[in-house]
């Protein structure tokens, strides 16, 4: 049992990032197959539903793939699981604090290398969740070939949530394969004023020179570009010439070139040649799964029951909820209480301010409707005219993503009478958001009117 299930892990390591298999399947274990009737140990309650939404499928095929008949699958939870050794344990011995600064990624060991790269930025601590899948999967290619389909790679995303890291990430995996690689990450304002200093020296030729010889160029924060039109022909340029060359450019922006005012717009419409990847606030699952890996990482004992509680309620970036985090894991140490317990007897409070969004379901449906030139009546008629059909649809999802209303709830406020219609509407909509960046932006911007 014990070699069936090693081999069903082995090959489903391979299948997802290091980070989430660590997470997932690192406690488990393979009580009976009987009959196909599989029984997975898992340490407690929250990873059942995780495992069962996430990875059943490829569950089912790692066993099948060796040889074991597959009817159903089940999850017991199983109290005495020991967490397995961590590579980290050596971690455990320091103190919390010091355990900490990992997770909020400012361990001393890690400083930035004079190509602009910090190493503590790789792609294995880099948790992949549906808020970020796209841009990772296209990071994966870059990684194995340069230059080539995602060129540029134009990623862009609110703060916190991981484009730095992404991008970053990129640079230490492409060393990795290949250190002789000249690589060179910097932020836009760093560029702009090492570009001046460059031209006040005279040395405005060396500084074009040096980043001609670039086989891949990293670009932060680029919406700081803003009214500086010297050095943005100056990024032009270079631009033009790595692309000639098939050097591979990487350029991150809180926004759309085409939203940054003052970008030239043919610059702006060449950051996009490749497609534009955003990042998005993580869901509730994506922060459980980011939380867990953090704890392990550092090899913090936090209960499943903490870890949702504030995957919950904080709901602004992946930076606020690393520093939420941490300060309870801090605070737990000062106290001598677990998590949970702070939590239970209400020493915790996570600032809610910035998350409630008080629009009724009314709102998002006017909204909708109006931004698709549709009064209400229509949106919520039964016509299946397609452009109807779709505004329908991404009320519906907005009402489902924003104001988490029930299937039902939803099928009200939208006037259909089936809450499938509004499960496949929602679903829909985030299928084809996947592909389709216009759809994306109006969402945005229907999300600007909403939120005014
Ligand atoms: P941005 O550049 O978009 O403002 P950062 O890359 O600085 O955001 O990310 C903020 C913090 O959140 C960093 O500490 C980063 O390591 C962490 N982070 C962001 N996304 C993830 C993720 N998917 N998995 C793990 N940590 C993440
Ligand atoms: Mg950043």
């Amino acid at each position: 049992m014990y070699d069936v299930w090693k081999n069903a892990l082995a090959e489903i390591e391979q299948q997802i990032s290091a980070a989430n298999f660590s997470t997932w399947f690192q406690d488990t274990s393979l009580i009976s197959t009987e009959d196909g009737n599989i029984k997975i140990g898992v340490k407690n309650s929250f990873y059942v539903k995780q495992l069962r939404n996430r990875y059943l499928n490829l569950i089912k095929s790692a066993l099948e793939n060796n040889n074991i008949l597959v009817n159903k699958v089940d999850f017991e939870v199983q109290a005495n699981i020991k967490p397995k050794v961590h590579s980290h344990e050596v971690i455990k011995d320091n103190p919390i604090k010091e355990r900490i600064k990992t997770i909020r990624n400012n361990n001393s060991n890690n400083t930035t290398l004079s190509n602009g790269l910090n190493q503590k930025y790789t792609l294995d601590n880099f948790i992949v969740g549906s808020n970020n899948d796209l841009a990772v999967s296209a990071a994966k290619s870059i990684i194995q070939s340069p230059g080539t389909r995602y060129n540029p790679f134009f990623l862009y995303g609110g703060p916190g949530l991981g484009k730095t890291h992404l991008v970053q990430a990129i640079g230490n995996e492409l060393l990795r394969i290949n250190p002789n690689l000249k690589i060179f990450y910097t932020p836009i304002s760093h560029f702009y004023s090492d570009f001046i200093d460059a031209i006040q020296n005279g040395k405005g030729k060396e500084f074009n020179r040096k980043f001609q010889k670039l086989d891949c160029l990293i670009i932060d924060d680029f919406q700081f570009i803003v009214n500086k039109e010297k050095s943005q022909e100056e990024f032009f340029n270079i631009f033009n010439d790595l692309y000639q060359l098939n050097k591979q450019i990487i350029v991150t922006s809180d926004r759309l070139p085409s939203q940054i005012k003052s970008v030239d717009e043919r610059l702006a419409s060449r950051l996009t040649w490749a497609g534009a990847f955003d990042l998005q606030l993580p869901k509730f699952e994506d922060k459980c799964a980011i939380l867990k890996a953090k704890a392990d990482y550092i090899g913090a004992d936090i209960e499943p029951e903490a870890i949702e509680y504030i995957a919950e309620n904080v709901n602004t970036n992946i930076r606020d909820l690393e520093g939420e985090f941490s300060t309870i894991l801090l605070m737990s140490d000062v106290r001598g209480m677990t998590p949970l317990e702070l939590i239970r007897n209400g020493s915790v409070s996570l600032n809610k301010s910035s998350k409630i969004r008080p629009v009724s379901p009314k709102q998002v449906v006017e909204k909708v409707a109006k931004y698709y030139d549709l009064s209400v009546k229509e949106l919520c008629s039964k016509t299946r005219v397609t452009h109807i059909k779709t505004a329908r649809q991404v009320a519906m999802y907005l009402l489902s993503n924003e104001l988490n209303l029930s299937t039902n709830k939803i099928a009200n406020e939208v006037g259909v009478k089936d809450h499938t219609t509004v499960m496949h509407g929602v679903k829909k909509i985030d299928h084809d958001l996947k592909l389709n960046f216009t759809l994306r932006d109006q969402i945005e911007e229907i999300k600007e009117k909403i939120y005014g």
